[in-house]
């Protein structure tokens, strides 16, 4: 019989999709990753074409211990970094870094009983997954996870060895819910855990030490089990930095802080993903306070033309670039300045380690553009960068603060200090010369993009988002300096250009807004999205009560916004109630104009409640305004309203949380325990909905 063309259609799809299935990574893991893919040049193992076999990497590669991570900010692989260098260099581990989502898990049950599998994991939001890590949590929470069959125990595991740290925050309900179910899962497969499933809280602002706390009892048990010997650690940089005399920083290519590839090329394209951002037009920005000392911005964001494309209630994520004030106190401090446009070729010395930066490119855009040099320290990176202090004095000061939790939190922490901050300060200003580059590669964190809530509806303005950001500017008591917040006072910056100051340089900080190349010339940011599940019921008649005070209130700003625009449309729209509080109606009244605006859409289905908490002699916040309604709110739960929270993660949200279950509790005349399960299954029935930080 002939085959028509709708058969054939069907058989290519059938071939390509087969084909893909059995070479799944093999062929598609770099191009689906620009980002990767720029990194090819410099990284031997992107240079081979990645398995996702982990233990043929192993190997391979001839290691015994791999160190997994899930990763959303960046700690999570940060501290899976340190982790295999101190294996390495104190144990004589053969380790190496993995990212969760590079590898398949099926053949877990094969992993030989003589290597170790460590598992960095972080809890996202409401419990969940980072976004690597997704796959790899749904394959070993499977009802029966398929594994290859191949193992020779008693149940799949048996053989596998694992250790354990979560990185959470004790503010949120599922408090390391990510640590504690992946050892859940890994005990009933029958593995070996070795030593305690540490925890870290961020809640607490203890993750670092409860990290330091955790690794000591955890190596020694791992020691033992492996028949380690600790050795005296000696540095081994994991980095091969070369200066490059010969080349010139304007050769085409060298990196000058461009993303990837594509952005070196200057044919920049998309998909536009948190590996390749989009350098977007700023349409327009202005300043929403009106009080003198804080900054809190309105921007709004030109997506048109990028395929990017956003549903209200998602993030947009900020590429930041740091202060110019910031690079050259680092590059000053370190003893670079001299050669900051020197060009350099930065390479894993072992095959599995990321340059964490397209190379080849200059010290000046690595620390500009992809280090995140004005982050606090940590403990652990101060003891290592004591043995290249400049002398031997300085060397001791740093190996004490480094041992010491206590001195340690007041030289450093409570003063705010930054690496670059804390080297001045110990060396007086002499440079500190002798720390290898590497070094800094491996202890300061990879710079992280900042996401914000968008405060624009996408039925409204389809392509352009807008956002609401508090310019941080922080003074701690103890602290020598003002600490800014790296992304919004560089927004900051960009606003003041765009109303023409000639010179902007919000506090001196001196950013170089027109970017590699000039490539951002004109008011643009390097933007992508994030969709979260922070949604409007589909049906606009459902009542919805939005709880949020300061910043918090920006993606209610965008659902009002829609609702509004609904309304204007003939739909019927449901009771729409928003609580909102700040310090003063004259300071930091956000959008007060445009819900007054959006009120004469909505007409009595809109209702603001505003807590001021300096304006009487008693503090007033949301939390009042939510008692004083609570029959109105009992009787909209009743009608299945959706309730929302965004803004402060640590008080406010855990707050509203409980009083929410109190007030349902009283207006039904039930005890308090009920009340908290009746949230709790509103939370599983997405009607209760967070987006807090
Ligand atoms: P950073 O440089 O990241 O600094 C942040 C804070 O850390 C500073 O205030 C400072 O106190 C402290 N800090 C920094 N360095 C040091 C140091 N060396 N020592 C001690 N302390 C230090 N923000 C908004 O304004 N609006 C939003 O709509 C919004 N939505 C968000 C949505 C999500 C999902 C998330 C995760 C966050 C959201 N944020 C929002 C927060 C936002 O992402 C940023 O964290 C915030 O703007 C600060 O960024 P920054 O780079 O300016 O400050």
């Amino acid at each position: 019989a002939q085959l028509d063309t709708l058969d054939l259609v069907v058989l290519a799809v059938l071939l390509l999709g087969t084909i893909a299935y059995f070479t799944k990574g093999t062929y598609w893991a770099v191009a689906k990753d620009p980002y990767g893919d720029s990194l090819a040049h410099t990284n031997g193992a992107a240079k081979k074409g990645k398995s996702r076999n982990i233990i043929e990497k192993l190997g391979e590669s001839g290691k015994n211990c791999v160190v997994f991570y899930g990763s959303q900010t960046g700690t999570a692989e940060d501290y899976a970094s340190r982790l295999a260098k101190e294996g390495h260099s104190r144990f004589g581990l053969q380790t190496m870094v993995a990212d969760l989502e590079d590898y398949d898990y099926e053949n877990l049950d094969t992993f030989p009983s003589d290597k170790v599998a460590f598992f960095v994991l972080a809890t996202y939001g409401e419990g969940e997954p980072t976004d690597n890590a997704v796959d790899f949590y749904e394959f070993i929470h499977a009802e029966e996870p398929s594994f290859s069959g191949e193992g020779d125990g008693e149940k799949p595991l048996s053989n596998f060895k694992f250790v354990a740290f979560g990185l959470g925050n004790n503010t949120y309900e599922h408090y390391n819910s990510m640590v504690r179910n992946v050892n859940k899962a890994f005990e009933a497969l029958g593995a070996t855990r070795i030593g305690a499933a540490g925890e870290g809280d961020d809640g607490a602002g203890t993750m670092e030490e409860d990290f330091l706390a955790w690794k000591e009892p955890m190596w020694a048990a791992l020691a033992e089990s492996m028949g380690l010997e600790e050795r005296e650690a000696v540095y081994e940089p994991v980095f091969d930095v070369v200066e490059r005399p010969d080349m010139d920083p304007e050769e085409d290519q060298v990196y000058l802080g461009e993303p990837n590839k594509n952005h070196l090329e200057g044919t920049s394209k998309g998909p536009y993903n948190a590996n390749n951002p989009y350098i977007a037009p700023i349409a327009e920005s202005r300043e929403i306070f009106t009080a003198k000392d804080r900054n809190c911005l309105h921007m709004e964001i030109d997506l048109s033309g990028s395929n990017l494309s956003y549903t209200t209630g998602d993030h947009v994520a900020v590429w930041p670039t740091n202060a110019g004030k910031e690079v050259d106190r680092f590059l000053n401090i370190t003893g670079l300045a001299p050669k900051r446009h020197t060009v350099i070729s930065v390479k894993g010395l072992d095959p599995t380690a990321k340059v964490p930066f397209p190379s080849p490119t200059t010290y000046d855009a690595a620390v500009r553009y992809h280090m995140e040099i004005c982050a606090p320290v940590s403990r652990q990176f101060v003891s290592t960068i004591a043995q290249f202090a400049p002398n031997d004095e300085i060397k001791a000061e740093m190996t004490k603060i480094g041992n010491d939790k206590e001195y340690f939190h007041e030289t450093v922490i409570e003063r705010s200090l930054n690496i670059a901050q804390l080297l001045e300060i110990m060396s007086n200003g002499e440079p500190w010369s002798k720390v290898p580059f590497s070094l800094f590669i491996e202890g300061i964190h990879k710079i992280q993009p900042r996401y914000y809530s968008i405060s624009s509806s996408s039925l409204v303005q389809k392509d352009k988002v807008s956002v609401t950001a508090v310019v941080e500017s922080t003074h701690k008591p103890n602290a020598p300096h003002i600490v800014k917040g790296v992304t919004t006072n560089y927004l900051l910056a960009l606003k003041q250009k765009q109303h023409g100051d000639p010179d902007p340089d919000p506090h001196g900080l001196n950013y170089a807004l027109d970017g590699p190349r000039n490539k951002y010339d004109g008011i643009h940011v390097p933007v992508h999205v994030r969709h979260s599940n922070f949604k409007l019921p589909s049906d606009p008649s459902k009542p919805i009560i939005m709880v949020g005070p300061g910043t918090g209130v920006a993606p209610f700003r965008g659902f009002v916004q829609e609702r509004a625009a609904q309304a204007r449309a003939g739909e019927k729209v449901g009771k729409t109630v928003l609580f909102f509080g700040c310090r003063r109606r004259t300071e930091d009244f956000l959008y007060e104009k445009d819900w007054e605006q959006w009120k004469q859409d909505l007409g009595d289905s809109f209702e603001l409640h505003t807590a001021f908490s300096r304006e009487g002699p008693n503090k007033v916040y949301v939390q009042h305004k939510l008692q004083e309604n609570a029959k109105e709110i009992n009787e909209l739960l009743q009608q299945k309203a959706y309730f929302y929270v965004c803004g402060d993660a640590s008080n406010m949200a855990r707050e509203v949380n409980s009083l929410l279950a109190k007030i349902i509790a009283e207006q039904r005349g039930l005890p308090e325990s009920k009340g908290e399960d009746i949230v709790k299954a509103m939370r599983a029935a997405n009607q209760y909905q967070e987006d807090v930080w």
